[in-house]
């Protein structure tokens, strides 16, 4: 059997296609990382930035897997209880760096966490630093997350045929929206007839229609929730 690290890398690679030709791609089993580093401080089971493959590779050149910038993801492979749900967040984590290159925001992250190449030390505080709590429950996992994660799910279908888009933890109450079987719903076709082109292609584009009103409506009733309960 394959290191769940490796696993997940192939899995992220067919889904991603040529959005990481060229690229890096990166799992890390938070297990795997070197003694003394606090990853439980980032209070996430899980964590990506747009930068993190320079903060990882000096560690990723001395384990020998470098091959050059791209995604990397951390993922507590211990906190998922099953393989398969740790592979699918990793995906999840996918839906994250396709985000933020579609978005252009790299020069932000870059900002954040490009120190490592200078300071690894510095890197290394940086980026385990713990997480803001989300100013409304959907921060980071909104309209271009959700796209984006539809597509990687039907994607990676093709290597896994067991991996549904719930097992992605995309959208659903935990985050304040309609759960993630609705908007595949409202997405309609287009992660077939759209699938031959990069996702980072797909983001750059208005969604379809059905799918941004959806959205927009979650976003609207929470905000008439929340209101009503200030009262
Ligand atoms: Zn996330």
């Amino acid at each position: 059997m394959k290191h769940f690290w490796q696993e997940a890398e192939d899995l992220c690679r067919v889904a991603a296609g040529s959005d990481l030709a060229g690229a890096g791609c990166y799992v890390i089993d938070a297990a795997d990382l070197p003694a003394g580093t606090d990853f439980a401080a980032c209070k996430a089971r899980a964590f990506t930035a747009g930068n993190l493959s320079r903060t990882m590779e000096a560690w990723l050149t001395a384990c020998g897997r470098w091959t050059g910038p791209g995604f990397c993801t951390i993922v507590q492979r211990s906190e998922f209880p099953t393989y398969n749900a740790a592979c699918a967040i990793a995906l999840h984590e996918l839906a994250h760096h396709l985000g933020y290159l579609a978005l252009a925001n790299q020069v932000e992250l870059a900002h954040r966490w490009g120190v490592a190449v200078e300071s690894p030390a510095a890197a290394w505080s940086a980026a385990f630093a713990p997480i803001a709590a989300p100013v409304v429950p959907w921060e980071g996992h909104g309209l271009a997350f959700i796209r984006a994660s539809l597509h990687i799910a039907f994607r990676a279908r093709v290597l896994h045929s067991w991996l549904g888009i719930e097992a992605l933890r995309v959208a659903g109450p935990s985050y304040g929206l309609s759960t993630c079987f609705e908007y595949a719903d409202a997405i309609g076709d287009e992660r077939t007839e759209r699938a031959a082109e990069p996702i980072t292609t797909i983001l750059a584009t208005e969604p379809p229609a059905e799918f941004t009103d959806l959205f927009n409506r979650d976003v609207a009733a929470f905000h008439a929730a929340t209101e009503t309960e200030g009262v």
